[in-house]
Parts: structure tokens; C-alpha cells; sequence
């Protein structure tokens, strides 16, 4: 997630906590198979995300997916391989949002030889006019500003820093395709699914323990649409679905059975044609909310802000005829009939 994506994400925050962001403790890392664990990002009131990290023990060393953002994230993993006596030889990250890739760097700099392991969707966000680049105007701009509040000008600035040195988030490895692969001596079944949540997300799956580890395929309460192909993204939900995962990790949130993916996957379509329909941005989040109502909760706040957030993608994709603007794909003869429909309800 971005510098925008933040600001997103700072608001579905409010209803947990106006106060000032306490020191973060992460959470200890849960064990969710023999030799795969879970370290589960902790939410901080007035700051960005950090993606979820699993950890799988293979034979040559620790193979660690997605870095976090914050030092105090990327400390746990670190600690971790501390107390296991374990080398890190292997960062797959699931896609180059940054709250995936920020800790690479940090993991390195204690494991100088873990190669990385993801697509080359990075190149193109760093490039001029890609995502991240004009995120960094933004920020740079934002930085400058004198009355920032001292954690918000701290969030700002993990990301300049980031992005001064973006080697440190291309692939040593590049993934350009699906299939088995060994890495860190571990065979994973890994797959590329193009023009999904980004150009392209690495996910992994585990035919031993029948973990996915799908990164931002799945992020509850709300999709980040930010860089999104909806129709990629579908499709890659229904390549999830059909692997005989019975656990998935998303890339934010608890780890999740094959009925709550199923949830999520089922209320994720007929969002998308609610978007591209003419319908209100109103009734598009509430079928999102009453879809996903089992993973959301009742807190009427919590529900409140999601419908927010829903909302706000409503406009966000319909401006760009049902997906973000940085989607290279067209949308599908389907989107497009809708996209259609909805045009011509404007006429
Ligand atoms: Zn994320």
C-alpha cells in the first residue's frame, strides 16, 4: 500500500482509537503448521498498514513472505530467525505495495545472501509516471509541509527512504510464471496471476501444510483498489479456489478457513458489476457489507467505516470506466457492457 493507500487506511482506522498511536507490540508468531508461521501485522491507530508475514522453515534456511513496513514488523521477523538459529535465505513478496516490500532491505542487512523472489511489477510503479513515482511527488510535497503531526511526517518518511533505494525491492529471482518451484530447498507451488491486485502478484502454495499465502488477493474488511484489475483479480480468486488450500493467509488480516475466503471471493464479483452498473455507490457498499458481514463483524462503526471506504472505490474505479487507472488490461466484454450501461444512465 501507498502513500494514498494510507491515508485510506488511517481512516478505517478512526472507530478503533483517536488517540495518539501507541508504541506497537507485535504480535508473537503463531505456528500454524509444522515449520510454517504466521506473524500477523498489527493495526496502529494514525499509521500505515504492514502486510502479514509467514514464515516457512525449509531446508536450506527460513523463506520469509512479505517484509512489512515498519521496523517493529520486520524486528519480529528478524527475531524470529534469531531464536529459531536460522538463517533468512529467501523473501518472496506477494506483490511491491510497500507495506509488502519496505523491510526487504532490513532482512537483507542482517542476511546479505537471502535472494528475493517476486515479479517484476516494481519496475513499472518506480518508473516515471508510474504509481509509486507520483506517489513521490506527493509525498515530497506532504514532507515539506512544517505542522505535520510527528507520525504522520514518520510515515512519510519510512516511504522517501524507501524509495531512495528501490533496488532493494526488484527481484533477485524474477517470477514470470506459474509452476513448482524449489526455493530455499522447499518446493511451493508458486503462481503469478497478471493484472490482479497489481501488474502482477506472486502467491504461494503449500501442498504439505495446505496453506495459500496470497498476499492482497484477499484484504479484510476492504479490497485495496488502488492499482487494481478487478477482472484479473477475480480470476485470480477462482485459481485460489480451486487449489486444495484449507487455510489461506491473506495479505491483511487472520488467517481464514475455505468458507471465509469463499465469503469473500462471493461478495467480491457482484461488487465489481455493482460498479459498473448504474446503481448507487450506496447500495454497492452495502451488498459489500451484508456479503461480508461474517468477516467484518457487527461493530456499527467498524461497518460504518467500510461502507466509507467501499464507497470511496465506487467513485475511485467508476472514474476509469470499472478499474484503476494504472490497470493495463481492458476491462472484460462483461465490465464493459456494464461500464456501458452505467455511461449511458448519464446521458
Ligand atoms: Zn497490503
Amino acid at each position: 500500500m501507498t502513500i494514498q493507500g494510507v491515508l485510506i487506511f488511517l481512516s478505517l482506522l478512526v472507530w478503533q482509537a483517536a488517540a495518539p498511536a501507541p508504541q506497537p507490540t507485535p504480535e508473537p508468531p503463531v505456528q500454524l503448521a509444522p515449520g510454517v508461521s504466521f506473524i500477523r501485522s498489527v493495526a496502529v491507530p494514525g499509521r500505515g498498514p504492514d502486510g502479514n508475514t509467514v514464515i516457512f522453515d525449509a531446508p536450506d534456511g527460513l523463506v520469509v513472505v512479505d517484509t512489512g513496513r515498519h521496523a517493529y514488523h520486520s524486528d519480529a521477523i528478524l527475531a524470529f530467525a534469531r531464536a529459531k538459529q536460522r538463517p533468512i535465505v529467501a523473501i518472496v513478496n506477494t506483490h511491491w505495495h510497500l507495506d509488502h516490500s519496505t523491510g526487504n532491505a532490513r532482512l537483507k542487512a542482517v542476511f546479505p545472501n537471502a535472494r528475493i523472489y517476486t515479479s517484476t511489477a516494481i519496475d513499472r510503479a518506480v518508473a516515471p509516471g508510474g504509481f509509486l513515482a507520483r506517489n513521490l511527488v506527493d509525498a515530497e510535497k506532504m514532507a515539506a509541509q512544517a505542522d505535520l503531526p510527528p507520525v504522520t511526517r514518520e510515515e512519510i518518511q519510512i516511504f522517501l527512504g524507501t524509495m531512495r533505494a528501490t533496488g532493494g525491492l526488484r527481484p533477485d529471482v524474477p517470477l514470470t510464471s506459474s509452476g513448482t518451484m524449489t526455493i530455499g530447498g522447499r518446493a511451493f507451488d508458486v503462481h503469478v496471476s497478471n493484472d490482479a491486485v497489481t501488474d502482477a502478484d506472486v502467491w504461494l502454495y503449500d501442498p504439505v501444510s495446505k496453506i495459500a499465502v496470497i498476499g492482497d488477493i484477499v484484504t479484510v474488511p476492504v479490497p485495496y483498489f488502488e492499482t487494481a484489475c478487478p477482472d484479473g483479480w477475480k480470476s485470480a480468486m477462482d485459481a485460489v479456489w480451486a487449489t486444495a488450500f484449507d487455510t489461506v493467509i491473506p495479505g491483511h488480516g487472520k488467517p481464514m478457513t475455505r468458507a471465509d475466503f469463499d465469503t469473500y471471493r462471493q461478495g467480491f464479483a457482484p461488487f465489481i458489476d455493482c460498479v459498473r452498473s448504474s446503481a448507487d455507490a450506496g447500495t454497492c457498499s452495502a451488498a459489500w457489507v451484508t456479503a461480508t458481514s461474517s468477516l467484518i463483524g457487527e461493530d456499527a462503526a467498524r461497518r460504518k467505516a467500510v461502507a466509507d471506504n467501499m464507497n470511496y472505490y465506487v467513485s475511485y474505479l467508476r472514474k476509469t470506466a470499472g478499474k484503476a487507472a494504472d490497470c493495463r488490461a481492458s476491462v472484460s466484454v462483461e465490465g464493459r457492457r456494464g461500464a456501458l450501461r452505467r455511461l449511458r444512465s448519464f446521458d
